[in-house]
């Protein structure tokens, strides 16, 4: 069976969020001095290397000095790096090459570098990329168990791993995904041991989830499923928050991923879908309406979420009885979801996240929304039943400059309801009833003068995760069909 790679911008974000600190971690000022500091730490530590350079760089402070350098006197300096009369036969040939073919300058062209003496491929992409800026992923031994381990390449070799992860990630991000990847080896994904319950990525990474064996090691991780009761510690968050969250709430699910949350979610409902990677990681526990109680108490959560529509006040009393913690969200507006925002945050053990996020969305609310054309949202047919004021649909069309119009609540609406209400706008989502070009052509007929518009359930009606896409999406929609 093929390994699920982790997806890109997920692991992208994940990583910015867990290591804002990753860079060069070898001391240099110019060029020459990181080329220098590069061939050091062959087989050395870096902080050794940057206890060596001060006094190296004050005798040899450019090529031309180094060039002319005696050896004895440039072992004795590099001595405690290691492998020294090696290093130092490489690096006085490589500043006498420098002056010698490039004026005493470091070229910022990899065919150039690679050819200098102690350099090599793996070293200039280092030069590159941190000299010069130029994208470039030297794969060390920190980035090839790293990568492998993540499912990112299946590569036996250093060069077959840096393709495929040159393949996979955008270019703009090499340089800092290169730092990244060599901060996580050395803190998180040790090579004998991965700490894999610390690690911010375990919901990401096969390796750490028990579906692959440890291509490092050839072993099954012994710490692949989630510690009973054991707080996974996150960026943000350091053991903070609940350890094991079941969300009956597909959006909410898809929020908490998106959070960083994915390890602590014990169980999820059969229409928490987002990301995809749940549905092989996370167990379902039946529907939104009808979830099954004995299964998320076999799972022992210590916090079940749900929401007010999404979910049955049956099944909230059902789990409170139980003894579980619950969070109940009631989101009817977009200002709802401030307070959601803050509630979740606060209730995962996120609340700066949680202000943030309420933050950003309020930042985006017009205090006084136009009021533009009168529209119908559909949201069932066979009866006709249409998301009407006093729901998030609707407070999400009239923050977008549209009016929605409609009985309030969702409420069933006969063909003489429909006609009475004299649409100039009719939205059709995918969701929950699949709406398609045979529905919207049959509309289009009998309301000539309406637009008509299919669009993506989800934009509509998966609050939190995507309120804010969804809000320019229907600003976009509403500018660009002229609504
Ligand atoms: S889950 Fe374990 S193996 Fe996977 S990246 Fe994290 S520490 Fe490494």
């Amino acid at each position: 069976m093929a390994i699920a790679a982790p997806p890109i911008a997920t692991l992208l974000d994940r990583l910015r969020q867990a290591y804002p600190d990753a860079r060069c971690a070898l001391d240099h000022r110019d060029p020459y001095q990181l080329v220098v500091a590069t061939v050091l730490s062959a087989q050395c530590t870096d902080a050794r290397v940057n206890l060596t350079t001060p006094a190296f760089f004050q005798r040899f402070p450019d090529p031309a000095s180094l060039a002319a350098g005696d050896p004895g006197e440039v072992e004795a300096l590099i001595r405690s790096t290691g492998f020294f009369r090696n290093k130092a036969r490489n690096l006085l040939g490589m500043a006498q090459a420098l002056v010698a073919r490039h004026g005493g300058r470091v070229p910022a062209l990899r065919s150039e570098l690679a050819r200098l003496p102690g350099v090599g491929p793996k070293t200039a992409n280092v030069v590159l990329a941190n000299a010069f800026g130029i994208p470039a992923l030297a794969v060390d031994t920190h980035i090839f168990r790293v990568a492998r381990r993540l499912g990112l390449s299946a590569g036996s070799n250093p060069d077959r791993v840096e393709a495929d992860l040159c393949r996979l990630f955008p270019a703009d991000r090499w340089i800092e995904l290169h730092h990244q990847f060599i901060f996580h080896g050395r803190r998180v994904c040790h090579a004998r041991k991965p700490d894999c319950s610390r690690c911010p990525l375990r919901d990401l990474c096969p390796t750490g989830l028990g579906h692959m064996a440890d291509p490092h090691t050839g072993q099954a991780l012994s710490a692949a499923a989630p510690r009973e009761g054991a707080a996974v510690a996150l960026p943000g968050a350091p053991g903070a928050g609940p350890a094991r969250i079941v969300s009956l709430v597909p959006s909410v699910t898809e929020l908490l991923a998106q959070w960083g949350l994915g390890a602590r979610l014990a169980g999820r409902t059969s229409f928490c879908v987002e990301p995809g990677w749940l549905r092989a990681s996370v167990p379902a526990v039946g529907g939104t309406k009808n979830p099954d109680i004995q299964r998320i108490l076999s799972l022992r959560p210590d916090l079940v979420i749900l929401e007010e529509d999404e979910n049955t006040l049956q099944a909230a009393e059902a789990l409170g009885a139980a003894g579980l913690k619950l969070l109940v969200l009631r989101i009817r507006s977009l200002r709802d979801c401030l307070e959601a925002f803050r509630a979740l945050g606060e209730g995962v053990g996120l609340p700066e996240l949680g202000r943030e996020r309420a933050a950003a969305l309020e930042a985006a609310l017009e205090p006084r929304p136009a009021k533009g054309s009168r529209t119908l949202t559909l949201i069932w047919k066979d009866p006709w039943m249409s998301a009407g004021p006093d729901t998030y649909v609707s407070d999400l069309v009239r923050q977008a400059g549209l009016t929605p119009i409609g009985p309030d609540r969702y409420p069933h609406l006969t063909e003489a309801d429909l006609d009475a209400l004299e649409p100039q706008v009719i939205l059709l989502p995918d969701e929950p009833y699949r709406f398609t070009a045979r529905h919207q052509a049959e509309l289009q007929r009998r309301f000539p003068a309406a637009r008509v518009q299919r669009l993506d359930g989800r934009h509509l009606t998966w609050y939190l995760s995507r309120t804010l896409e969804a809000l320019q999406f229907l600003r976009n929609l509403s500018i660009s069909a002229g609504f």
